[in-house]
């Protein structure tokens, strides 16, 4: 192993690609921000009880690919693997839900760690950009999330993606239809970790990837069949608010996602260019998670997108983000003189809000140059001796080459001028 190796299952975000990752959290956060969502940030590790209540421990993101610890002090932690526990925990220690003002809403961008087996898609270490409304029963609000998710990706210019939705049903019909489940399940020829599963977590066996056991599900009963009057109501009119904000989405009986603690409302944004990671994100409604983790009874509903997966699914659509350049003015001092007046200038073109970088290592004309070019500016500011000695500066145009003599005092206003 070279020493320079990142662990396996993580990569570093470097320039220039990183800009895209900043862009795509940056597109996802802005249609939370103007939605009255607040940005909230916990630690990267908790307690892992809170994983392990809150999330569920029959669930794989529990039970094989957290990374659980002991601390000298003898606390067991773990690297938090989903953002929606942490949060919930976070509102209910600073008591969010008792200001009278519910829902609370929150946004979060963070990392977050999987022991998993790494693949293109799938990474030990990921960042997403999650949304929690907490506290409030009310289908406009799963479908805000779902139109706000949409609005994200429309506007990072996606358009391979789909909408899967479902309803998991609640306390009251989500029971009978396990027994139900479980019933059917257990007449199947079904290997020894699907048999476990069956008896821990049955809705899980019908997200099985494997062919063979989907030949097998056909004929399963199906949740919505079973939804009580209240949560068919409710998602009823989830489907409605989506299709009248001109959402498309697709049912998806099977829905049912990784995570223990969804009721009534999931979903998944999954894209066609991904191959078999294709989800880019998803979420639901969790009425029982905040009760899970001893708090009082908050019904919430919540999503998390995956940036990595999202810049994945820019370059299957073979979009290119359009960023604004990094550097607008590149200073090329040839001197020791020249190096000092144009440090002076750059420092003041920056106060000013000019982004400028600067030749530094002292490079001859030739290398400063090569710099400037590298450096994506518009203008480059040279001087040598002699300009110095005429008090100016040259102003060159990177794109026509065009170079022009500035006074020296008035270099910002030329710049600013250029660049309006
Ligand atoms: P989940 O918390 O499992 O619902 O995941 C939500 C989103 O996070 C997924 O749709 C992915 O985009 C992303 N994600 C989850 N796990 C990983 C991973 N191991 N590597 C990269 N992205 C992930």
């Amino acid at each position: 192993m070279s020493t320079f190796q990142a662990p396996k299952g993580t990569y570093d975000l470097i320039p220039p690609d990183s800009a895209t990752y900043l862009a795509v959290r940056e597109a996802i956060a802005a249609p939370l921000k103007n939605s009255g969502y607040g940005y909230i940030e916990t630690p990267g590790f908790e307690n892992v009880e809170l994983f392990s209540r809150g999330v569920g421990e029959s669930t794989d993101i529990v039970s094989k690919e957290m990374y659980a610890f002991e601390t000298k002090g003898g606390t067991k932690l773990a690297l938090r693997p989903e953002g929606t526990a942490s949060v919930l925990r976070a509102a209910l220690q600073a008591n969010l839900h008792k200001l009278g003002n519910l829902p609370v809403k929150l946004w979060y961008s963070g990392s977050y760690y999987r022991y998993e087996r790494p693949q293109k898609g799938r990474y030990r270490h990921f960042s997403q950009v999650g949304a929690e409304a907490i506290g409030a029963e009310d289908p406009a609000l799963d479908a805000e999330l779902i139109i706000l998710a949409d609005q994200a990706y429309r506007t990072l210019g996606l358009s391979q993606f789909r909408i899967l939705l479902n309803s998991l049903g609640d306390k009251e019909c989500r029971p009978v239809y396990r027994d139900a489940l479980q019933g059917f399940l257990r007449g199947l020829e079904l290997d020894e970790d699907t048999r476990r599963r069956v008896e821990i977590n049955p809705l899980r066996v019908l997200d099985d990837k494997r062919a063979v056991v989907q030949k097998q599900l056909v004929g399963a009963p199906l949740l919505r069949d079973y939804l009580c009057d209240a949560c068919k109501a409710y998602h009823e009119e989830v489907r409605e608010l989506l299709t009248a904000a001109g959402v498309a989405y697709q049912d998806d009986e099977k829905l049912v996602r990784g995570l223990d603690y969804y009721t009534r409302t999931t979903f998944e944004f999954v894209h066609d260019g991904l191959g078999s990671q294709s989800a880019v994100g998803g979420g639901g409604r969790y009425d029982g998670l905040s009760e899970m983790i001893g708090g009082p009874a908050l019904p919430s509903v919540g999503w998390a997108l995956g940036v990595d997966r999202t810049v994945l699914a820019l370059e299957a659509e073979g979009i290119e983000l359009e960023l604004p350049a990094t550097t607008s003015v590149f200073a090329v001092p040839l001197g020791e003189e020249a190096r000092r007046v144009l440090f002076g200038l750059v420092t003041e073109l920056r106060r000013a809000g000019v982004a400028t970088d600067f030749s530094y290592g002292g490079k001859g004309l030739k290398g400063a140059m090569k710099s400037a070019n590298r450096s994506g500016a518009r203008y480059a500011l040279v001087a040598g001796e002699r300009d110095l000695a005429e008090g100016v500066v040259q102003l060159k145009d990177m794109q026509s080459g065009e170079q022009s003599p500035v006074a020296l005092d008035a270099v910002l206003d030329a710049v600013r001028e250029r660049l309006a």
